[in-house]
């Protein structure tokens, strides 16, 4: 058949109409999860559900799926989704973008009287950012059984409100079970949150699947003296150990190019006062990459060059190194078959595209340890996103949702 197009128009204006709910002065929007704000735009996007005839059902951790039968309803569905929760100072795309280019693809066959083989699904889950409630990613991770329901409906804020109380608060405590819910395959359709597209001028990123990661939290102690009577070879200088540290984590990720990352991101001196040789330094490191063994290595590296700053051959005189294990995520390669059908699709639309891998966190990341799963990207202006300037063209929204809909009728079968 011939490739269905959707509807870029009804898509930027669905996103705009979202967009009004929890606007920012400066073009963003802040609709952090299960506020009243969210509750409006989850009540926006359903009801635009089942007035494209999805049958709407909400889990008990307050994902909302909507349903669209299948020829075959008893093959499992095809899914799309993401979410629509935000930062305080979030954008209009992030999220959002995936769950209406679904709705989008709905509306589409709508249109054309299409009916897929297998049914098909829209997913929205609940608290992806995390900005208001820990862990993050929260629908998808109790969906894919990476922690339990309790943990999240326990979950409180920092005025001690529940996730519980704040689902039912805005009508969200659903009944059906979370999890269990059978998905054939599972597409999810974003911006890039990043600048590779829109450096190589590219319109849509075939994304192969996610880095992992490892984060740490390291302290190097010295001993704090006075600025002016310690002379330079009989100090224990913590930070300036601890620079050469940032130094060897960007070194890291250079070495393992193009995938490695390396990022320390909060420092604390102590006494941080200007006279005083710092004793204690505490610090972050993220190391990431897309391959599990060249992370092992990458980790191997940093505690090499902290067992070195510690026996004081990198600044003449020892320290106290401490590394602490925070977290670890390995790399979720997505599904081959799923990878080619977008790849495929942005190929025949005539789209400019290219491999890439998922620097961030995404529902489809945990939904990847479930169902077979890809990415759509699509370029972000000047790479940037959780901030109210995020931004993304018309076209390649439109692009990135007609990749979305080929992949999910060719998975479907039409
Ligand atoms: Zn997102």
């Amino acid at each position: 058949m011939t490739a269905l197009k959707i509807d870029g128009e009804r898509l930027w204006q669905s996103l705009m109409d979202l967009a009004r709910i929890g606007a920012t002065p400066r073009g963003g929007n802040a609709r952090l999860a299960l506020t009243a704000l969210d509750g409006q735009g989850r009540d926006l996007v359903a009801g635009w559900m089942r007035d494209a005839g999805l049958t709407v059902t909400v889990d008990r951790v307050g994902n909302i799926f909507g349903r669209r039968a299948g020829r075959d309803d008893s093959l499992p569905p095809v899914m799309t989704g993401s979410h629509i929760d935000t930062q305080p100072t979030g954008g209009k795309f992030d999220g959002c973008f995936g769950v209406l280019a679904g709705l989008e693809v709905m509306r589409t066959l709508n249109d054309h009287g299409v009916r897929t083989e297998a049914p098909l699904e829209l997913a929205i889950w609940t608290n992806e950012e995390g900005t208001r409630f820990v862990p993050v990613m929260m629908g998808s991770g109790v969906f894919a059984g990476i922690f339990p329901l309790q943990t999240a409906l326990d979950a409180t804020d920092n005025e001690g409100k529940r996730v519980a109380d704040e689902l039912r608060a805005i009508g969200y405590a659903g009944d059906a079970e979370v999890g269990g819910r059978r998905i054939g395959a599972y597409f999810e359709a974003h911006i890039e949150q990043g600048p590779v597209l829109e450096d190589a001028d590219n319109v849509i990123g075939v994304v192969t699947g996610s880095l992992g990661l490892r984060w740490y939290d390291l302290t190097v102690t010295g001993m704090e003296a006075h600025a002016g009577p310690t002379p330079m070879p009989l100090r224990r200088d913590a930070l300036y150990g601890a620079s050469f540290i940032v130094q060897e984590v960007v070194r890291i990720a250079h070495d393992f190019a193009p995938h490695g990352r390396g990022t320390v991101g909060v420092m604390t001196v102590h006494p941080a006062s200007r006279n005083v040789i710092p004793g204690e330094v505490k610090f972050t490191v993220d190391l990431r990459h897309q391959d599990a063994g060249r992370l092992a290595e990458m980790d191997a590296r940093l505690r090499a060059a902290c067992a070195a700053l510690a026996r004081g051959e990198t600044t003449g005189a020892p320290l106290g190194v401490k590394i602490e294990d925070v977290q670890y995520f390995p790399p979720t390669p997505f599904a081959h078959e799923l990878v080619g059908h977008v790849r495929g699709q942005a190929a025949a639309l005539g789209y400019t595209h290219q491999d890439i891998v998922t620097g961030a966190g995404h529902d489809a990341v945990y939904i990847a340890t479930v169902a077979p799963t890809a990415m759509i990207f699509v370029p972000c202006k000047d790479g940037i996103s959780h901030n109210e300037v995020e931004d993304a063209r018309p076209e390649h929204l439109e692009a990135g949702a007609n990749v979305l809909l080929g992949a999910m009728v060719a998975q479907a079968g039409a």
